[in-house]
């Protein structure tokens, strides 16, 4: 097996997403990429099942399945195309997570209400525009191309419209933590307008403070390396 640590790696992200309580039944997936290959969870595998041995690999520019004897995940076209188009992400993350999943049906932006949310993301975190009814036949495809349009550079993470959230990092570790922080802030969102409908969004200075002292040449939070 060539691409052995790289699936190896997405066996132990999608147990990991399971484990953080941001699976529904077999809803959701993650990948991860390195020099032009992806691996991703096979498609309608349980979670329990999942080996590295199960994991695809594919090639990044063709989509074609290079090792590994199941089927992808039936979300394989949308990993790819974020890959083509943001060659930075190292690993995407999509779940139906409930609370990212409420704000993505009702079709809204998720706003920076807190330190927390701006601990891990520069500002609102975007939703998607409707599909287009002729984008339907590459429904995947497009669904990317939905997301990369959406996407911003600052927020590692979106909503699909009536979906749910694709979230991703620089590698699956920093992926599937900004799922779990992404869920997080998603339900501390919908509690506090619940409580505070008029509330406005973190002021601007204050969401900048928090987000570089833990990102960027300025950090300062944790320990010294
Ligand atoms: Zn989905």
């Amino acid at each position: 097996m060539k691409h052995a640590e790289l699936r190896r790696e997405v066996a132990v992200a999608n147990r990991a997403i399971v484990e953080a309580g941001l699976v529904v039944l077999t809803f959701g997936n993650a990948s991860a990429v390195r020099n032009g290959v992806m691996a991703i969870k096979p498609s309608g595998v349980p979670y329990a099942e999942l080996t590295p041995e199960s994991i695809v690999a594919l090639d990044v520019e063709s989509g074609a399945v290079i090792e590994g004897t199941h089927r992808p995940s039936s979300d394989a076209p949308t990993h790819l195309v974020l890959y083509r188009r943001f060659p930075g992400i190292g690993a995407i993350v999509h779940t139906h997570s409930r609370f990212a999943t409420a704000w993505a049906q009702a079709g809204r932006p998720l706003p920076c209400l807190g330190t927390t949310h701006a601990d891990h993301f520069r500002g609102a975190v975007p939703v998607t525009q409707p599909l287009d009814t002729a984008d339907l036949g590459e429904y995947e495809a497009s669904t990317g191309e939905a997301i990369a349009t959406a996407a911003t550079a600052d927020v590692p993470a979106v909503l699909v419209r009536g979906h749910g959230p694709f979230v991703w990092g620089a590698d699956a570790a920093e992926a599937v933590e900004n799922a779990i922080a992404l869920e997080a802030v998603a339900g501390m969102a919908l509690d506090t307008l619940a409580l505070a409908p008029e509330v406005g969004e973190l002021d601007a200075h204050l969401l900048e403070r928090h987000f570089t002292r833990k990102h960027g040449p300025t950090a300062y939070y944790g320990q010294p390396t």
